[in-house]
């Protein structure tokens, strides 16, 4: 049969993806992985850096800051956000 994924290329009998298709998705999974760690205002990460942070179901990027009236907070697209919940460093090509 044919690859459900690229369309193109055979797919072995005992599976749904051809050989370069099913390398792909497991790369992906590797690569998806995202190592959340659970924000503890205690134990705050770096400030000013930019991590990718959990809101609820949401994803989005977001820095540790100062607020106004002196507490730590995440500034994201939407403002001060005191509900974040978990977060991630992003790492950048060539960076560690
Ligand atoms: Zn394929």
């Amino acid at each position: 049969m044919r690859c459900v994924d690229c369309g193109m290329k055979e797919a072995p009998h005992e599976q749904e993806l051809c050989d370069e298709c099913y390398e792909n998705n497991n790369t992906d999974t590797v690569i998806y992985k995202i190592p959340w760690q659970k924000y503890d205002p205690e134990n705050p990460p770096e400030l000013g850096k930019t991590f990718l942070v959990c809101i609820g179901s949401k994803t989005m990027e977001a820095e540790l800051r100062v607020s106004f009236n002196g507490r730590l907070l995440w500034w994201t697209d939407h403002g001060f956000d005191d509900t974040v919940s978990h977060y991630a460093p992003i790492n950048l090509p060539g960076e560690e």
